[in-house]
């Protein structure tokens, strides 16, 4: 069973607006789930997983019907990247070239796996042997933040489907739309009833109650640490369910002397915006702050901030009003706690949530402009002189997402990339992704791994199955094995 707004399947008929950013204006009006929902998803997810087909035929099969899907999903490009452009305030024309085909392309990676998951013979003796088997975790629940509506989706359910589990998928109440046009391609793809279930509504009710439900198995969480915090707590407190958590950053892009100034600013301007892995702190070590200040200050002027559908545009409107007020303020408090300001600081135009690209220079560590992950264009620039002054202050932060360093030595880029504390660094270049390389945090980013075969895995539990050749041996080959 697919639940969407098409169907009906909202109990009480309650609804909530979802908006456009670029204008504020309302787009549409989408069910509004809460616990009652959930637990008509979790039970139809529970059914599709003890008694349906899904986990029960083979990986080919799942996979076959996961590449219809992919296949389905590119024959409506367009339309999904309009949907993000105008539900989140995505840029189109990323959406269109890049976003949505990866999303399809996950999927058949995937659909590839799916038929590559085994255990392993374990090695004992002549009489006692045994296997492992991997089988899939059960009715996972995934909860998902606005800021990548398309590709959250997937990086969360294209594994969980290949495992061969069921699932109940939340997105973010901001942008709810692409989610349940997915859900109806997931039905004419074939995903049998009650394995992929969207249920659109608000997280302190729908989010938690996929949290705490006794019958989901495990929760994967994107979002915000203090979200993530409760979400961790639902689970302790309710069935123990398995939990990874992908959170927030604040990643530090670190340039050293011997960077090409210009190509270093532009890969800092990449580093703004509603990006969970946005490099919004960077050093610059001192012999080029000048010049790079300059660089980046200039860069910054010919960014231009407008319309998603506009292809020159570089960035568009932030997601909500709550978000753009958020932004603002902390430009506001990086002024009052003596930053300067660069370049940007102010909103454009006169409706939707646009807001200029943002960098302060003369910051220091402990603002807030430079601990608090502000997810919005917003940059904290600052200096240093030596390498271990650089790998300090990079890993002088609570968050451990992700890093990236500018620089032509060797020396300094394996020295800088193992001792940084995070999950995926980048040397000399920024938001490289491949779907066969996982990606996730160290520190208060989280646990757990989207993309790769990690994050298949995270969607499995091994079991173990022991068998002796004579049953009058059990009790002698068991306690040889124990010591
Ligand atoms: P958020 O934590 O506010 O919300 C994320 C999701 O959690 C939404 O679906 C929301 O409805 C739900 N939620 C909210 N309260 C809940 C509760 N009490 N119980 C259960 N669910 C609840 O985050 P956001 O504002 O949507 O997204 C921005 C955050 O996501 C940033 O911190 C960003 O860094 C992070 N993020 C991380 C990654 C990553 O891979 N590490 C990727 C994208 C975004």
């Amino acid at each position: 069973m697919v639940i969407s707004m098409k169907e009906e399947r909202d109990l009480k008929g309650k609804t909530f607006e979802t908006i456009d950013p670029r204008t504020g204006e309302v787009i549409a009006r989408v069910a509004e789930g809460d616990k009652e929902d959930v637990d008509l998803a979790v039970r139809a997810a529970r059914q599709a997983f003890d008694d349906g087909p899904w986990p029960r035929m083979t990986g080919a099969a799942r996979g076959r019907i996961m590449m219809k899907y992919a296949d389905l999903i590119e024959e409506h490009i367009e339309e999904l990247a309009a949907l993000d452009a105008i539900d989140a305030g995505k840029l189109f024309g990323q959406g269109k070239a890049v976003d949505i085909p990866a999303v399809a392309n996950l999927l058949r990676y995937y659909a590839g796996a799916a038929d590559k998951i085994h255990g392993e013979v374990l090695k004992m003796s002549r009489e006692l042997q045994g296997y492992t088997l991997r089988e899939p975790i059960g009715v996972s629940g995934h909860i998902i933040p606005w800021n990548f509506p398309s590709s959250m989706f997937f990086m969360m359910s294209a594994p969980a489907l290949a495992a061969g589990c069921t699932m109940i998928v939340k997105p973010a109440e901001q942008t709810p739309l692409s989610a349940l046009f997915y859900a109806d391609l997931a039905n004419k793809a074939g995903v049998p009833a009650g394995v992929l279930n969207v249920i659109t509504g608000y997280g302190p009710t729908a989010g938690a109650a996929i949290a705490s439900h006794m019958d989901v198995d495990k929760v994967c969480f994107t979002g915000s640490t203090e979200v993530g915090r409760k979400i961790m707590q639902a689970a302790a407190t309710s069935n123990l369910k398995q939990v990874s958590l992908e959170l927030g950053g604040k990643s530090p892009l670190l340039i050293f002397d011997d960077a090409d100034v210009d190509k270093a600013a532009d890969l800092a301007l990449l580093g703004i915006g509603e990006i969970c892995v946005a490099g919004s702190r960077v050093f610059v070590q001192e012999g080029i702050y000048d010049e790079f200040v300059k660089k980046l200050k200039e860069k910054a002027k010919n960014w231009v901030v407008g319309d998603p559908f506009d292809p020159r545009s570089r960035q568009g409107p932030q997601v909500d009003k709550q978000q753009f007020d958020k932004i603002l303020s902390y430009i506001e408090h990086g002024k009052r706690e003596g930053a300067t300001l660069l370049t940007g600081g102010k909103p454009i135009g006169n409706k939707g949530y646009f807001i200029e690209p943002t960098v302060f220079t003369d910051v220091k560590e402990d603002m807030m402009i430079a601990t608090d992950e502000i997810f919005g264009p917003v940059m904290s620039l600052m200096k240093f002189e030596t390498i271990e002054e650089a790998i300090n202050k990079a890993n002088n932060t609570k968050y451990g997402l992700a890093a990236g360093i500018v620089t032509k030595n060797l020396d300094v880029a394996n020295t800088v990339s193992r001792s940084i504390r995070a999950g995926t660094i980048w040397i000399n270049c920024y938001f490289a992704f491949d779907r066969d390389c996982s990606y996730g945090g160290y520190k208060m980013s989280g646990f757990g791994r989207h993309l790769g075969l990690e994050a298949l895995h995270k969607f499995l539990q091994v079991k173990s199955i022991f068998f002796v050749r004579e049953t009058d041996k059990i009790h002698r080959e068991v306690l040889k094995m124990s010591y």
